[in-house]
């Protein structure tokens, strides 16, 4: 891989979210299905070069056509085959941007069940099935690059309490390998943290990771409360931002916020609509650990290089500052350590001379947060180690 570009890591992409308007007319025709002329921009009447997979149409300033769209698309998905279609096009189109590292959201109700008289039937065999085309897809992108992927299943909490834990239960009857990671996602005003009790117990039963998504349209006592049922990392959580008592518990604690600027501006209402007021500089600088996300890369018109670029191009965020967001990624990943031993070992390669001389500057000069200091600090250890081995 080119040693000029950052490697990148995204711990948070929802895999139906991922499709593009391109390969939603591929999965339209392949299952037969209409394709509505209103559902993307036609030629001409988008940039090509800001949206290279075409451009889906809805006011971006109204969440109902966001979710219209959210579910027309969803819609087309049909068989395990196709997502292994979907699962491929992304993988293989942010690895070839320095993606290192996935973690990929998949939701089992959506994949495999169905309702019957007021029952849920969960499909097992359609669960299988397609677990096995997405983790071909992994194995068929990483001839290719070198990229490593695990899944988090979600729990759609609009849905309702016991649909969640039904979701873990059958986890818990139809475990994967790959699954490392445990996420409640949906509507975030649609109960209450405490609600989910069971989940969360069978959840750390499991041994998997808690990833909630909070803070993005809720405010930060959703965070606060998130992290009081064993929250590991948050999904968004930017509205931490509002209270500085519980940035420092996110400091102390290091947990990580995955951010998705291009997701943020178009769904929290407080940013009005303008990148700009996105807080990630103000959180990045207070010492919070954060990353770059996709969310949903295909409905939102975004890949991993578009992300990094938002942050250094709006944000003046710095090369080195970009290669510790990665590393804070890596940190806070679902894998097991020695996988994370060598993503970050492997990010570090990436350090130029000129690099390693910005972090000793950094480590100097003191102007950054002590807890990003004491990231510097570790990867500078590490850096030595590596070039005496
Ligand atoms: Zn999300």
């Amino acid at each position: 891989m080119n040693k000029q570009i950052v490697p990148k890591v995204i711990l948070h992409e929802h895999v139906e979210g991922s499709i593009t308007p391109f390969m939603a007319k591929k999965l339209a025709d392949k299952n037969h299905l209409p394709f509505p002329q209103s559902l993307c921009y036609q030629p001409g009447q988008y940039d090509k070069n800001e949206y290279k997979n075409g451009r889906y149409q809805y006011d971006e300033t109204d969440f109902v056509q966001f979710i219209q769209t959210y579910d027309t698309v969803s819609n087309f998905v049909k068989t395990p085959e196709d997502y292994y279609l979907i699962t491929y096009d992304f993988l293989s189109r942010n690895a070839k941007q320095g993606l290192i590292y996935c973690e990929l959201f998949l939701s089992p109700y959506h994949i495999c069940a169905t309702h019957t008289d007021n029952q849920v039937i969960w499909d097992q065999q359609r669960f299988h099935q397609t677990l096995k085309q997405m983790d071909k897809a992994i194995i068929d992108v990483q001839k290719e690059h070198n990229i490593t992927v695990r899944y988090h299943v979600i729990g759609v909490r609009h849905l309702g309490v016991d649909v969640v834990y039904d979701t873990l239960q059958f986890i818990e009857n139809n475990p994967h390998p790959f699954i490392t990671g445990f996420n409640i996602a949906g509507n975030e005003k649609a109960g209450h943290f405490d609600d989910f009790e069971k989940a969360h117990q069978l959840a750390s039963k499991l041994n998997l990771k808690k990833s909630y998504h909070a803070g993005e349209i809720d405010c930060a006592e959703s965070i606060i409360q998130a992290l009081k049922h064993g929250a590991d990392r948050i999904g968004h959580g930017i509205r931490a931002i509002e209270d500085q008592k519980l940035i420092d518990e996110l400091v102390s604690k290091k947990i990580t916020l995955e951010i998705a600027l291009t997701s943020n501006r178009i769904l929290v209402n407080e940013l009005h609509g303008d990148i700009h007021n996105h807080p990630v500089r103000q959180l990045y600088d207070k010492g919070v650990p954060i990353t770059l996300n996709t969310d949903d890369a295909g409905i939102f018109g975004t890949d991993i290089e578009k992300e990094y670029h938002l942050a250094q191009s709006i944000f003046n965020f710095t090369r080195l500052e970009l290669l510790d967001i990665t590393l804070c990624g890596i940190d806070a990943a679902f894998v097991e350590d020695a996988e994370k031993m060598r993503l970050t070992d492997l990010a570090l390669s990436f350090f130029t001379e000129n690099d390693k001389h910005c972090l000793q500057l950094a480590i100097n000069n003191h102007q950054y947060h002590p807890a990003i200091i004491e990231r510097f600090i570790k990867y500078q250890n590490r850096l030595l180690v590596l070039v005496n081995e």
